[in-house]
């Protein structure tokens, strides 16, 4: 029931709550598990309105070495437990492209945090948890804060 896991990670301390449980899957027949990463568009056309071109590519590429640190991280934790793991990043809209690579995985589950970089107090979910959610046709478990 539990079999392949899409687990999507902006590395926020929410999603790494929400790690714990994707571990925890395992007892319950996890064996394959998609980390995501989106790196989001819209920060990298911020950033391109108010930086020079060259400030804007040094920043753009230590997102992404950044990413591909932290990602692989987590691959090697759950490596270690004995899932078989891959990572993905991807760039555009977060809420758009977890849905994009949920339809291309066709996960058992997805497992998400209810906020994460925003985590904003009066805020009930987070725009990626509560679209995701609201749009997903898979299994959701949403790790709340
Ligand atoms: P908001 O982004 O709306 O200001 P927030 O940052 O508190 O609010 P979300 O972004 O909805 O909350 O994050 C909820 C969960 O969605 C995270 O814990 C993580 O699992 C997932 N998520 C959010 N952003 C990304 C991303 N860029 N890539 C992959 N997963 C993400
Ligand atoms: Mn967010």
């Amino acid at each position: 029931m539990f079999e392949r896991i899409l687990y999507p990670t902006d590395f926020s301390d929410v999603a790494k709550k929400a790690l714990q449980y994707v571990k925890q899957l395992k007892d319950a027949g996890g064996r394959e598990i998609v980390v995501l990463h989106v790196i989001d568009q819209s920060n990298l056309d911020l950033l391109s309105s108010y930086s020079t071109i060259q400030d804007y590519l040094n920043i753009e590429r230590e997102i992404e070495e950044r990413a591909a640190q932290e990602i692989q991280f987590i691959v090697n934790d759950l490596k270690h437990l004995g899932f078989t793991v891959r990572s993905r990043i991807e760039r555009g809209l977060p809420f758009r492209e977890v849905l994009r690579v949920a339809d291309e995985e066709r996960p058992s589950v997805i497992v998400l945090g209810s906020h994460g970089k925003s985590n904003l107090e009066e805020i009930f979910l987070g725009s990626v948890s509560e679209k995701v959610v609201r749009k997903a046709g898979y299994p959701i478990m949403v790790v709340k804060r």
